[in-house]
């Protein structure tokens, strides 16, 4: 599967170009099968996480095909729209736009809420190539006739369960009215439970189906460990991680905004240059602290579940869970920050006696145990030993794949230092389950 090259896709050398210079060799998954897929012209629904590089598997083609007939732009027009759910998602497309198509001279724009709409406005005044867009402020932007939709031959639905989960289904059905019937569409979904294939099905024609491998790959390439710990003890044990590991790039989870807060102002008062992202802090502030950590000026950003979704920082070596999500789900997404396109990276969760369900339940997910890391200062054998609640996590498939006595349940009783989990088994299915 591997030995495929971008020019075997059959990609015109711009965009060759723009690949070499971000030094991808191969194509990912995702990318050798979506890309002659949508070259040919038809409509895609593809199953693939953040992570696989779904979206140069779009970008790519897309922009290929728009070079293929090359029409002059219309005032307040599109020729692509690409609905996604958060800004974060929505601007580092447009990145990825403006990086692989550096040698193609289109233009795009970027549409999201909780800024002015100003300069977005005039992006759209004399037309672009591609309009990425959150459902929200496209709608305004639209009622207020400074976009219209009339012109779209592309639309690319990212992250299509995200958006169904937030409740943007009515927005996008109001969105979708307003585009030309006649149109190639594409959508790309981390997960596709019912719902999402059938409203694909109102959406797409005949579209071809890939799923990238639901073993997926990157959790597979990811060390994970968990450290147990009393709660007090826990910013002593990440200043402690911090140093001895020498992390120059690590994402810090949070369970709350609060937390976020003040473990980024210890971190920083134990001159460890940290910045904090969560949905109280101005898009501006957020966009600023993102930045800083890109550049590598501050080495750790510390973050709520909703404020990380969609960041996409290349060489985060390290995730540290500083609370356990309560949903399990957002583990994978988490530690999904780590180890993209097919780097390593190290996942560590700090996990105290109250977080033993929620360990419970991610194990139950993972389908395997996570291994302990003993050796260290602050192990709490109370934390460790603690029982928590049977999982949780709804039985799927019809079988009976629950932790139904203890002794089957992931439970990690024996031996010091390091200890290896069931190897077997890992992610499979990703399913919601809020
Ligand atoms: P995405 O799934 O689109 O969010 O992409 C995840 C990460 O993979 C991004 O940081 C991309 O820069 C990177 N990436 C995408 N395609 C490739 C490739 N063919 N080779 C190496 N890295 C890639």
């Amino acid at each position: 599967m591997q030995d495929k090259t971008f020019e075997s896709l059959g990609l015109i050398e711009p965009l060759l170009k723009g690949v070499r210079e971000e030094r991808y060799t191969t194509p990912t998954q995702v990318q050798e099968e979506a890309i002659p897929v949508i070259l040919s012209g038809r409509d895609l629904i593809a199953c693939a996480q953040t992570g696989t590089g779904k979206t140069a598997a779009f970008a790519l083609p897309l922009m290929q095909l728009l070079a293929k007939d090359n029409r002059p732009l219309a005032p307040r027009k599109a020729r692509v729209l690409i609905l996604t759910p958060t800004r974060e998602l929505a601007m580092q497309i447009n990145e990825s736009f403006k990086t692989y198509g550096r040698h193609m001279h289109q233009y795009t724009a970027v549409v999201y809420g909780g800024v002015g709409q100003t300069p977005q406005v005039r992006a759209m005044q004399r037309g672009v190539h591609v309009l990425i867009a959150t459902p929200g402020r496209l709608q305004d932007l639209m009622q207020q006739g400074h976009i219209r939709l009339d012109g779209v031959e592309f639309l690319v639905l990212d992250e299509a369960d995200r958006m169904l989960d937030m409740g943007f289904k009515p927005d996008i059905d109001r969105i979708l009215a307003k585009l030309p019937s006649r149109r190639q569409s594409l959508l790309f979904s981390a997960t596709m439970p019912e719902n999402i294939v059938d409203y694909a099905r109102t959406i797409l024609s005949n579209p071809v189906r890939i799923a990238v491998s639901p073993e997926s790959p990157t959790v597979d390439l990811i060390d994970q460990q968990v450290m147990f710990v009393d709660k007090d003890k826990k910013i002593s044990l990440l200043l402690s991680v911090i140093n001895e590991k020498g992390i120059k790039r690590a994402l810090v989870f949070t369970r709350t905004k609060h937390m976020a807060n003040r473990v980024a102002e210890h971190l920083a008062k134990n001159k460890i240059p940290a910045d904090a992202i969560h949905g109280n802090k101005s898009q501006n502030a957020r966009t600023i602290a993102l930045d800083r950590f890109k550049s590598g000026r501050v080495n750790i950003l510390v973050a709520t579940d909703v404020a990380a979704r969609g960041i996409d920082v290349d060489d985060i070596t390290h995730v540290i869970n500083y609370e356990i999500p309560d949903e399990a789900e957002s583990y994978i997404h988490r530690i999904g920050r780590t180890a993209r396109a097919g780097q390593s990276g190290t996942a560590i969760s700090f996990c105290e006696a109250q977080e033993r369900t929620n360990l419970n339940n991610i194990q139950y997910l993972l389908k395997k145990e996570i291994p302990v890391v003993t050796g260290h200062s602050y192990h709490s054998q109370r934390a460790q030993y603690a029982k928590g609640e049977e999982s949780r996590m709804p039985q799927r498939g019809g079988g009976n794949r629950g932790y139904r006595n203890r002794s089957s349940r992931p439970q990690n009783r024996s031996g010091h230092g390091r200890q290896d989990g069931h190897k077997k088994g890992g992610y499979q299915k990703r399913r919601r389950y809020d």
